[in-house]
């Protein structure tokens, strides 16, 4: 069973729009992109953690590669959330 994100009515599984209100539930692929978001925003957080660890361990990781793995993630991440609310405002 599925729950409609807008109105929280009830729906069948192979029901994609919500008879009460009408909108989408979000979809499989949906889903994967949410997983691949969360993903990211993990390693975002790992990474900066690397990047706390490397300014105070001369023999850990090297700062510059923590700072610039970060930056692309932080980056990813923002690009990811840019396209997520230009979907929902369709
Ligand atoms: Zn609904």
């Amino acid at each position: 069973m599925n729950r409609c994100i807008d109105c929280n009515s009830l729906m069948t599984k192979d029901e994609v729009i919500c008879n009460e209100c009408g909108s989408h539930i979000p979809t499989t692929k949906r889903d994967a992109a949410g997983m691949f978001a969360s993903l990211v925003t993990l390693a975002f957080w790992i990474s900066l953690a690397f990047m706390i660890a490397a300014a105070f361990m001369p023999n850990g990781p090297k700062l510059s590669v923590c700072f610039l793995i970060t930056g692309a993630l932080s980056f990813l991440m923002r690009t990811m959330n840019d396209r997520d609310q230009s979907v929902r405002k369709r």
